[in-house]
Order: structure tokens, then sequence, then C-alpha cells
């Protein structure tokens, strides 16, 4: 069976005092002991939160650069996550894909780069409003899944998010049926064009409007394998959303 996965993703949120209140719930609740969770800070406070997070609950970052080091003002590489002890990266969220333009082969390449280095991808993908209308999201979904398997063969460090965008941050979550249906696709793609075994074995997880209410019923089908919360995930509910399963 598929460990259930839990990642919070903060994105630009959070102040060093409410990461560490944030941390300090997460450390004294009664968590899942069978849910891997993850917590995603903006970079500036990954330390902060290694620092302070108990062990066992692990730490990633937003996004991560796909060269080892050198003239890139901005940007953190994998050997940087790594002496930091960030175990996880997310990658290819679909805000680093509209608002910094971030294409399918770029998302890739630093998804490589991640997996060398021995760092856990989230790798995010899904589809416009637009695009679901018009009948296009397993055709957009597996092109971004695509790029990837062009450039990777192990895919065992690899947690697929699924997150369609029309549902991030809009209270507007997919039906379990719509959430359903794209992660059976996923994993179906995953079998023929990958292998079974990675097929039956990748966490498949879905983002969008996730919360303590309706995590319950996302979490009891068959290829929902947990979730990447975002703004819940800067709330108590987070623990609800943690303990879907229990
Ligand atoms: P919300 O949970 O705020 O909709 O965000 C989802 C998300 O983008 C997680 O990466």
């Amino acid at each position: 069976a598929r460990q259930f996965f839990v990642g919070g993703n903060f994105k630009m949120n959070g102040s060093v005092d409410t990461i560490k209140k944030i941390i300090g719930y997460l450390n004294e609740a009664k968590l899942d002991p069978n849910t891997e969770v993850v917590i995603a800070p903006p970079a500036l406070y990954l330390l902060l939160a290694r620092e302070h997070l108990k062990p066992g609950l692990e730490v990633a970052a937003q996004n991560v650069f796909d060269k080892p080091n050198g003239a890139f003002t901005g940007e953190i590489s994998v050997d940087q996550l790594k002496d930091s002890n960030i175990t996880w990266t997310l990658l290819g969220h679909s805000e680093r894909r509209v608002i910094l333009q971030e294409d399918d082969v770029f998302v890739a390449n630093k998804t490589k780069a991640a997996l060398d280095g021995g760092i856990g991808v989230i790798f995010c993908c899904g589809e416009s409003l637009e695009q679901r209308e018009s009948g296009k999201t397993i055709e957009v979904v597996t092109n971004q899944l695509r790029a990837v398997k062009d450039k990777v063969k192990d895919w065992t460090k690899i947690v697929v998010a699924y997150e369609p965008i029309w549902a991030i941050g809009t209270g507007k979550v997919a039906s379990t049926e719509q959430a359903q249906e794209v992660h059976a696709a996923i994993r179906a793609w995953l079998k023929k064009e990958v292998d079974e075994k990675t097929a039956e074995e990748t966490r498949i997880i879905y983002g969008g409007s996730v919360s303590e209410k309706n995590c319950k019923d996302l979490s009891k089908q068959t290829d929902i394998d947990g979730f990447l919360v975002g703004g819940a995930s800067l709330k108590p509910a987070f623990v609800d959303i943690i303990n879907s399963r229990l």
C-alpha cells in the first residue's frame, strides 16, 4: 500500500513568528503515524523550519534551480538544500508555471537535478479552467509528466501532485469524481509509459482548496494518496487534513 502523504505549501506567506507557531502546534499534535508530512515554507524560513520541526516531519523547498552553483542570482541549488537538511522540493507549481513562466522542459530539468542530488520532488501538474472546458485535461497533465519521463528513469522519489488551477485558492474544490478520474488517468499513464511498479507505488496527491471539510471524502478515493494543501496548511485545520484517514 502507498503511504499517505500530506504536504503544506505555505507559498509566500508567514513570518518568523507565525511559522514558529504553526510548527509548534504540528509538533504537539497527535498526527497519524501512517501519514508522511512535509511542510514547504518560503526559502528564507527553511532553516528555521528545519531547526524547530520535530524529527520525522520533513521540510520542502518551494523551488530549486537546475545548476549546481555559480552566477544565478536569486536561485538556490540542490546541494544547498541538502546542506540544510531539506529533503524535498516542490517543482512545477502552477503559480511558477503561470506567473514565472516556467515551461515543461525547465521544470523537468529541475526535477532531474533534484533527483540526481537525492532530493525528493513533489511534482505539480494540472490544467486551467479553459483547458478543462475544452476537454484537454488529461492531455495537459500527461504532457507535463512526459517532459519528466524524457529525463528521469527512477520515479521512486517523485510524488505527483495533481492541482487543477481552477481549484487553487478559489474554494472550488474538484469533486471526488473529477479528482479520482484524473488520478486514475495519471496512474494509467505511468503504467503505460513508465512501468507497472512505478504506477502502483507512486503517490498521486490532490491539491486545490483542500480543507478539513472535504479531505475525508477525497482521501477515500482509490487513487488519491494524500494532499498538497495551500491556505489550510497555515491553520490548525492542517492537522485534521494530515489525519484524514483516521
Ligand atoms: P489552496 O489549498 O490554497 O487552494 O492551494 C493549493 C495549492 O496550490 C497547494 O500547492
